[in-house]
């Protein structure tokens, strides 16, 4: 007997909201009793959700064994002196748990692991005839996120699968790339999920070409610009969109102007009677090469992981105390300009074709105006990085770019040489040279999909579970378990259901009928089968089904039922 008595479960459900959750997903993941918050960003998975998150990881696994990946197993614990050899132990920053040993050495808890990986490969790849080698594991990650939030979304200790693949050309990478692409795809929709797939930010991983696995949600924390007329898809932070058109206005000789008291955007359009779009802001940025000033029209916005991403500086930060901004630039908070800045100047390529510009004056009280760049103040490089709008032209083609959310639940990179020639990755290749290797790797977040099928799959009464990742496939409430004639039938049903591999939950609990139809809604089990009195009066049971209520009724004897239940669950499944 390897079905299970709810009565004798460990599936806790809650009739109230909790207060502590925002999103759907968070809310029905505590209702239905799959996790319980042990700390901020720290859950327990509860037995209910063990065996979804199981299924999740059953699935990945099987994608990546199908594409010729080989599972292993990385220690949590990683040596500061590997993160140092990379100069990541700074780049992450503060969203990395440090520790220090007895003896005074310093560790992390791995946020992921392609120090450790390219360490091995050092030792243990040394000839073309290794290459190329993908290697994965499943396992628990760790990241001081400054604010976990959303459940599983956004957790400190998580579950991911990642990947890594070692090769001795582009060519080759891109084969094993364009594999994982497609394996990802395959799993993803597997569990449920409708996914768009997107131009990705490479950020603190390094490397090229990345894409990103969104699960589209309104509650993602992602947002992606999107086109429906070429195609284009990328994730908002580094979506390229067509530069505006520059402002009508006409071109005039410099001239400071006082502007007392006149700091934003929208005083200097209200005191001069300009257009926002004439408008320059400048922010100072300091990175590992120094301070900077960053421009950008009156009417955009900077997006700051483009920046991040042309500077090639991780640890770059924007200043915004006034007193530092006074120290690097000499001129005050409110009315800084790049006239006579001694810093290196960096600019957006909208601000190029302002005739005639208003920027800050370095002095107190005071704007210019008539400013054209090029003429009145040098720009060091223009570049794209304006954060897109609903409606801008698409970068590609020119018609309207679309803005939606999402949940990122996968991404993966073609990082290069990045890590192979910190650590001394090489191979001999063919000729006898040394070279180092080329590398990929490739993330899953295994606990977010959860929470992301959930945002995809509910309604206003629970969870809807997609039969692949379902806990269990079907639900058997007992509307009166003291009566023995209800129970045993329920029991024989469930007995055949399981030898038959279709997993039940019998609901034996000591509860009304109308709580267990509420909690049977609430766990989102895909098939409900009831057992009352009709069942036995007249022989046959009825089967709902949880997407849509739709009712089937089956001969109440052991064979049919499975038969019936069988058919229903492969008209479920992808
Ligand atoms: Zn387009």
């Amino acid at each position: 007997m390897a079905y299970v008595k709810w009565s004798r479960y460990l599936l806790p459900t809650w009739k109230e909201e909790p207060a502590e959750a925002e999103i759907p997903s968070h809310k029905l993941m505590l209702r239905a009793g799959l996790i319980r918050k042990v700390a901020s960003g720290i859950y327990e998975f509860l037995p209910f959700g063990y065996r979804a998150l199981r299924k999740v990881e059953r699935i990945v696994r099987e994608e990546m064994d199908s594409i010729g990946a080989l599972e292993m197993k990385l220690p949590v614990l990683q040596p500061e002196e590997l993160w140092r050899r990379t100069g990541r132990w700074e780049d992450f920053g503060p969203e990395m748990f440090k520790l220090t040993d007895r003896k005074g050495q310093g560790f992390a808890l791995g946020p992921t692991h392609e120090e450790i990986i390219t360490e091995l490969a050092s030792r243990e790849i040394s000839s073309w005839r290794d290459l190329p080698l993908t290697l994965y594991q499943i396992g628990e990650k760790y990241r001081d996120e400054i604010r976990p939030r959303f459940g599983v979304m956004r957790a400190r200790e998580f579950l991911m699968k990642d990947a890594y693949s070692f090769h001795t050309s582009w060519e080759s990478l891109e084969e094993t790339y364009n594999d994982m692409y497609k394996a990802y795809y395959r799993a993803f929709l597997r569990c449920g999920l409708k996914i768009k797939v997107v131009e990705a930010p490479t950020g603190v991983m390094g490397g090229n070409v990345s894409h990103e696995f969104m699960a589209v949600a309104e509650t993602g924390e992602d947002e992606i610009a999107l086109c429906s007329s070429c195609g284009y898809a990328a994730n908002r932070q580094i979506a390229h969109a067509r530069p505006p058109s520059p402002p009508r206005v006409e071109e005039r000789p410099l001239e400071l102007v006082e502007t007392p008291g006149v700091r934003t955007v929208e005083e200097l359009v209200e005191f001069l009677g300009v257009s926002p779009s004439q408008v320059v802001k400048t922010f100072i940025y300091v990175g590992r090469g120094g301070p900077m000033a960053v421009l950008v029209r009156g009417d955009h916005e900077l997006e700051e992981t483009k920046l991040l991403q042309a500077v090639g500086d991780p640890t770059l930060r924007r200043v915004d105390d006034p007193d530092e901004v006074e120290g690097i630039a000499g001129a005050p908070f409110g009315f800084l300009g790049p006239i006579g800045l001694r810093i290196p100047v960096l600019a957006d390529e909208a601000v190029r074709d302002i005739p005639a510009a208003v920027v800050g004056g370095n002095r107190e009280g005071y704007h210019y105006v008539g400013a054209k760049p090029g003429r009145d103040f040098a720009v060091e490089r223009y570049l794209d990085l304006r954060r897109v709008q609903e409606g801008d032209p698409c970068g590609h083609c020119g018609a309207p770019l679309r803005i939606r959310r999402g949940i990122e639940v996968g991404q993966i990179f073609q990082l290069g040489t990045k890590y192979s020639e910190a650590l001394g990755a090489t191979f001999l290749d063919r000729d006898g040279s040394e070279k180092p290797v080329i590398m990929g790797c490739y993330g899953i977040g295994v606990s977010r999909i959860l929470g992301a099928v959930i945002e995809q799959h509910h309604d206003d009464q629970g969870i809807i579970w997609p039969v692949e990742i379902a806990p269990f496939h079907v639900v058997i409430p007992v509307l009166r378990p003291d009566m023995g004639e209800q129970m045993e039938l329920s029991e024989r049903l469930a007995e055949a259901l399981d030898g038959a591999g279709m997993e039940a939950l019998l609901d034996d609990r000591d509860r009304s009928p109308g709580e267990k139809f509420h909690d049977a809604k609430l766990i989102g089990v895909p098939l409900m089968i009831v057992v009352g009195p009709r069942a036995l009066k007249r022989g046959e049971v009825e089967v709902e089904r949880r997407r849509d209520g739709a009712k089937t009724s089956l001969p109440a004897d052991p064979a049919s039922v499975v038969e019936g239940v069988r058919e229903l669950l492969r008209a479920e499944s992808i």
